[in-house]
């Protein structure tokens, strides 16, 4: 197939755009390089630098292209920026999504695969998470990324698009090449992995008086190779709805320290820190939608073995792609 993939150049992007080229695949890519790097992307890749803000310049490519499918990864995603600067979040991801949209429609392109969050189930409680549980966002970005899953399924529902949103959970891990290089870091692995690699002092843990067994947050940490092989399955079926992408596996704060601490082999300081807002306690997949629908099973389901394979990147390039 030919897919146009928006925001190849982004972390999740850059290493499922590999995965579309390894599978054979031809791919176009349609990025600004805003935030993410020239250098993630194969050399001589087929690239519009064009902006989803810019209807015209993606109606364009769009009909230039003429791709038998999308997968669409642009898009702003730090929900603490989204908390300040929710305006930037609703220009961007949703008023970029409906240029897309409509690109998409006036070209004749019906089908989709999109970068969806679990961030649209907002706090949950300390149930696992299944794509029934009620999605009501408690941030900008969240909602944006929920905004754009409702016009999907209009999009379907009236004009017969073939959509299908894949709710990440917390994305991390990294290929040989390919890696998570953010301007503005706030993740927690690569927070840590850089005490690790001297170039910064300590870490913080943001809070330990959660309702948790011991005190600090728990997330569901899925490799990005897997989310990966999860999109080029739902784009290979035409699978449509919505699905979880997680490992079913929650782990802590302190334990993904610890991890990091033995796979490192460094002491890694870590200090108690206030809450961050707006964190939920427990955010844990029940991922066997996906299972069902897929086919789909991670293949990274131990923290050490994540954590390592960031690590190897983080080591190869102490300072990102830079
Ligand atoms: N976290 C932390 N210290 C950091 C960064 C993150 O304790 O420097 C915690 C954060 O509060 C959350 C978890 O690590 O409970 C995962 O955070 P991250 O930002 O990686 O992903 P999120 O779950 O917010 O999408």
């Amino acid at each position: 197939m030919k897919i146009l993939v928006t925001g190849g150049s982004g972390y999740i992007g850059s290493v499922t755009l590999a995965r579309l080229l390894q599978a054979g695949h031809r791919v176009h890519v349609f990025d600004n390089l805003e935030r993410g790097h020239r250098e993630a992307l194969p050399p001589g890749i087929p690239l519009t630098v064009g902006d989803l803000r810019d209807a015209a310049a993606i109606a364009d490519t769009m009909a230039a292209v003429r791709p038998d499918a999308v997968m669409h990864f642009a898009a702003y995603a730090l929900v603490g920026e989204s908390m300040r600067q929710p305006e930037l979040y609703f220009v961007n991801n949703v008023t970029g999504g409906i240029n897309l949209l409509e690109a998409m429609r006036a070209a004749g392109v019906k089908q989709i695969v999109f970068s969806s969050s679990c961030a649209t189930y907002g706090e949950p409680g300390s149930a696992d998470i299944d794509e029934s549980t009620l999605q009501s966002p408690t941030n900008p970005y969240g909602e944006s990324k929920l905004i754009f899953e409702k016009m999907l399924r209009w999009y379907s529902g009236i004009h017969g698009f073939r959509t299908i949103a894949l709710r990440y959970f917390n994305a991390c891990g990294a290929t040989e090449t390919l890696g998570e290089d953010h301007a503005d870091e706030t993740h927690l692995i690569p927070l840590v992995l850089r005490v690790a690699l001297g170039q910064s002092p300590h870490v913080k843990i943001f809070g330990d008086d959660y309702d948790t067994p011991d005190g600090t947050c728990i997330r569901d940490y899925v490799h990005v190779v897997d989310l990966a092989e999860a999109h080029l399955q739902a784009l290979e079926r035409g699978v449509t709805g919505a699905m979880n992408l997680g490992t079913g596996r929650g782990f802590s704060v302190k334990e993904v320290v610890e991890a990091c601490r033995r796979v490192t082999g460094h002491p890694i300081p870590a200090i108690i820190s206030p809450r961050r807002p707006g964190d939920p306690g427990r955010l844990v997949a029940r991922a066997a939608l996906a299972g069902e629908k897929l086919g789909w099973q991670p293949r990274f389901t131990e923290i050490d073995e994540i954590v390592a394979t960031a690590w190897r990147w983080h080591q190869a390039h102490p300072h990102g792609y830079a």
